[in-house]
């Protein structure tokens, strides 16, 4: 009998959780090395610094989110819905409350999931530091159900103005005025959304740097769109959509259906140029 898979948990799909997830998938548990679990409380990954397109309403929110279930089974992972709730050092178990889906019906009830490896990758919550009003008043952008909160309430306020018949109340108008005066446009600081991958966290010699890459997926999108496939968007991101075009022009064109970009598929997608 084969001795049991080493069980690594990772509990948090986010930018950090996801990607070990994915990269560890790929590597241990697609060969059966590892066996891989990814435990979240949602069912979808969006990166965050997305969430203001979604605030802003400029962005189709399903077209760059990442399906916990796809991405699994496209990398080699298990994934579970549910949040952590505790954990159990000595018996190494996790607690998983119950998944309850968007009408209250229970998808999932509470449960334990061993590990041999735990990885804990849950981020961050905003602090208010306690100041008066933000929690009453304000929305954090921390998750995409607080960016389309967000997006609802500024359009529902647009339209609420437009359908309003009797001239601006006074008080509009000064918070209006204020508002206005408020915003001050500040210069773009190019560096903040660089990411400069130090070498020491590449596992080969290879120096591709993250903004080619975003580049090459980008054109990987146009072509997929331009042949009749629907890559979604051509932002840069290999989300499930992006894969799901690959996976299928792959098939159309004689070539295993992995869904992944390699040398293969790019001769094939140039010609098709
Ligand atoms: C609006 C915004 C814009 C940003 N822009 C940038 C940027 O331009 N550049 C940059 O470098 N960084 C940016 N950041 C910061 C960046 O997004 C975070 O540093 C990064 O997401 C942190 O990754 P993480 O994996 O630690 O956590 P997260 O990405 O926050 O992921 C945490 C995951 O854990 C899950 N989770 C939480 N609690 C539980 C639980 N109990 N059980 C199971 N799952 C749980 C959540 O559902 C989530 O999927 C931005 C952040 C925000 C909010």
């Amino acid at each position: 009998m084969d001795a049991p898979l080493h069980r690594i948990v990772i509990v948090g799909g986010g930018a950090g959780g996801l990607e070990l997830a994915t990269r560890l998938g790929n590597k241990l548990g697609r060969r059966r090395k590892a066996a891989v679990t990814l435990i979240d409380g949602k069912r979808t990954h969006l990166w965050k610094p997305l969430l203001h397109e979604v605030a802003a309403g400029s962005m189709d929110q399903g077209l760059n989110e990442i399906d916990y279930l796809a991405q699994a089974y496209w990398h080699g992972f298990t994934y579970r819905a549910g949040n952590m709730t505790g954990l159990d050092r000595t018996r190494r178990v996790v607690h998983v409350a119950p998944f309850i889906d968007a009408e209250g019906r229970q998808v999932t009830p509470a449960q334990e999931v061993g590990y041999d490896t735990l990885v804990i990758a849950i981020g961050s919550l905003t602090n208010d530091f306690g100041t008066p009003g933000v929690k009453e008043h304000a929305i954090a952008l921390e998750t995409a159900d607080e960016a389309a909160r967000f997006h609802a309430r500024l359009v529902n306020a647009c339209i609420r103005a437009h359908v309003q018949k009797e001239p601006l109340r006074p008080e509009q108008l000064q918070q209006a005025r204020a508002a206005t005066e408020l915003w001050k446009a500040k210069p773009v600081n190019a560096e903040t959304n660089t990411v400069t991958i130090p070498d020491a966290w590449r596992e080969s010699d290879a120096k591709t740097a993250s903004v080619d890459m975003k580049q090459a997926v980008r054109n990987i999108q146009l072509i997929l769109n331009k042949n009749g496939y629907d890559a979604g968007s051509a932002d840069g991101l290999m989300g499930a959509k992006t894969k799901l075009a690959i996976a299928a022009f792959q098939k159309d064109n004689g070539m295993e259906a992995t869904g992944e970009v390699d040398e293969k598929l790019v001769k094939k997608l140039l010609e098709k140029k």
